[in-house]
Order: C-alpha cells, then sequence, then structure tokens
C-alpha cells in the first residue's frame, strides 16, 4: 500500500468525500481523515467476489470492527466497470437505513481500492436459505418487512435496486436484514424511466426481459421473486435454459408446489407482486400492510 502521505498527494480516483466526510460513524468519525490500510489490523478473510476480497478489520485507534473490501483496480478496468463502481459507492454511502449496509468511507493505492464497510457478522442470506432449504412464513416475512422498509427509503431517495436476490442480501449480528450491494441500481434524476436491461437472470421484471422502459416497481417484481424463494427454497420462473425462464417470466407463469406447505394468505402476496403490468403491482406501502406481512413480521427484527 501506498503510505498515507502518497495517497493524500494523489487525486482519489473516485472523489474527495472519504476526506470531507463527518457524516460517518465512529470508524471515520474524525472528520477529514484521509484513510490508509496502515489504519486498520486485518484479520480474517470473510468472502471473496468477482473482484477481490472481503476482509474482517479493526480501526486502529477506535477498536471499531468493519469489513475491508480489497478490489483490483486492474480487474475494474479490465472489464470497463470504472464509472458503474464509482455509481454503487456514491450511492451506497449516501445511504442511512438500519437494513441498508453502511459504506463508511474509503481509499486507494497505485493497484487497490479498498471500501470500508459494516460488518454483517451472519454473513449471506443465500448461504443460510441454502443451509435450511427454505424459511419459515415467519423468517420469511420478517425479511420482506425488512427490505420493503429499505427499498421504500431507496426509492425515497430516487434509488431504485434492480438486483435484489438472497445473494446480495447480508444479517447483521442480530439477524437483521442488510442490503449490501448496489453494483446494479440507479438514481433517476426526475421521474424519468431506464432501459438498462440488468439484474440476475431469475429475477428479471417482465418489463426488463422485453427490454422496454423500467422504474422502481422493478424492485416491487423481485420482492415477489425473492418472498417466493424464501419459502419454496426455489425461484418461480427456473427453468433449464435462460430462454425458457424468461418466457415463464413473460407469461408470469406462477405456480405453486404442493411442498413445502405455504399458506394461501403468503400466496397471495407472491401473486399480487408477481403482476405483468408494473403499475398494478401492489406498491411498497402496500406490502407493509398486507395481512400475511402484518401478522407473521417479527417486528423487533425488522
Ligand atoms: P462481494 O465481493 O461483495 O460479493 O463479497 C464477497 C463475500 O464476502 C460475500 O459473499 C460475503 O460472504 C462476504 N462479505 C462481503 N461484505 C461483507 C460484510 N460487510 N460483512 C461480512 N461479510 C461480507
Amino acid at each position: 500500500m501506498t503510505s498515507q502521505t502518497q495517497i493524500q498527494n494523489q487525486k482519489p480516483p473516485i472523489n474527495h468525500r472519504e476526506a470531507n466526510s463527518t457524516t460517518t460513524t465512529s470508524a471515520t468519525s474524525t472528520g477529514r481523515k484521509q484513510w490508509s490500510i496502515h489504519d486498520f489490523e486485518i484479520g480474517k478473510p470473510l468472502g471473496k467476489g468477482k473482484f477481490g476480497r472481503v476482509y474482517l478489520a479493526r480501526e486502529v485507534k477506535s477498536k471499531f470492527i468493519v469489513a475491508l473490501k480489497i478490489i483490483f483496480k486492474e480487474q475494474i478496468e479490465k472489464h470497463g466497470l470504472y464509472n458503474q463502481l464509482r455509481r454503487e459507492m456514491e450511492i451506497q454511502f449516501n445511504l442511512q437505513h438500519p437494513n441498508v449496509l453502511r459504506l463508511y468511507g474509503w481509499f486507494h493505492d497505485d493497484q487497490r481500492i479498498v471500501l470500508i464497510l459494516e460488518y454483517a457478522h451472519g454473513g449471506e442470506l443465500y448461504r443460510h436459505l441454502r443451509k435450511s432449504g427454505s424459511f419459515s412464513e415467519k423468517q420469511a416475512a420478517t425479511y420482506i418487512a425488512s427490505l420493503t422498509q429499505a427499498l421504500a427509503y431507496c426509492h425515497e431517495k430516487h434509488v431504485i435496486h434492480r438486483d435484489i436476490k438472497p445473494e446480495n442480501l447480508l444479517l447483521d449480528h442480530e439477524g437483521r436484514l442488510k442490503i449490501a450491494d448496489f453494483g446494479w441500481s440507479v438514481q433517476l434524476k426526475s421521474e424519468s424511466k431506464r432501459m438498462t436491461m440488468c439484474g440476475t437472470l431469475d429475477y428479471l421484471a417482465p418489463e426488463m426481459v422485453e427490454e422496454k422502459a423500467h422504474d422502481y416497481a422493478v424492485d416491487n417484481w423481485t420482492l415477489g421473486v425473492l418472498c417466493y424463494e424464501l419459502l419454496y427454497g426455489v425461484p418461480p420462473f427456473e427453468a433449464e435454459s435462460q430462454k425458457d425462464t424468461f418466457r415463464r417470466i413473460m407469461k408470469v407463469d406462477l405456480s405453486f408446489p404442493s411442498c413445502p406447505i405455504v399458506s394461501p394468505e403468503a400466496k397471495d402476496l407472491i401473486s399480487r407482486l408477481l403482476v405483468k403490468d408494473s403499475t398494478k403491482r401492489l406498491s411498497l406501502k402496500e406490502i407493509l400492510e398486507h395481512p400475511w406481512v402484518v401478522q407473521n413480521a417479527e417486528w423487533s427484527q425488522v
């Protein structure tokens, strides 16, 4: 890593906000501080992503525990993802909600960009789901309520997430859900719509499959897909090939297996979210008022 002086003399690749931030928690509470790797004791590896590794770390002075995501610039440049990463970091940095993983700040050296993230002790929701096969209705409703609240906050800030799925959700030490990955998110300037087809195959909304303009309602669709996967252990439109998955999404070819047994109220919520006409999907407010969510969510865990 370059020394702190070198970092200060360099123009940061993203922007200067890590140096000016006064809104961050104790990890960055010294205000104008420029971070470097020497400010952290690096602990065990937490995981490996497409473009780098994540480590448990402790800020030396405050002892504040964080996760450091180390991303290799070469990889980002090679895949032309520089702007996407910049957008992801700016969006996540500006979101502060109990169900959104905090990005406290970042720094870089010649080879690496390091993100200082909130540590999510429980790890990926995906891993828990694969381990248990499917979740109870209480657990699923609690996660759906948490996520709906987080998405309502994001939408208020004009951010569409566009890639909700179990792999992008982490759990903290109390099991509270955190949206962790904003790689496909976008901040809309006004009531405009977007055209880019993005996200993950099984979770794509019909308007994205058709490459039509889309808006916030794509996140409501993915909440329906997620709710189904949490309860049944598989996504609703799974098929042998991409073409078949797309065909099933376009037809909204939705069926509910007899096993595991799932309540009619849960199926009702899913059916009201997996609606082809995006204007007819339940709103986030209506999800939070839906009887299945109201009766099953453990609100102290949301
Ligand atoms: P990513 O590069 O974001 O895909 O992260 C790779 C893996 O590291 C994830 O699948 C998680 O298991 C783990 N991980 C990422 N961020 C955190 C975090 N903030 N706290 C705990 N584990 C994390």
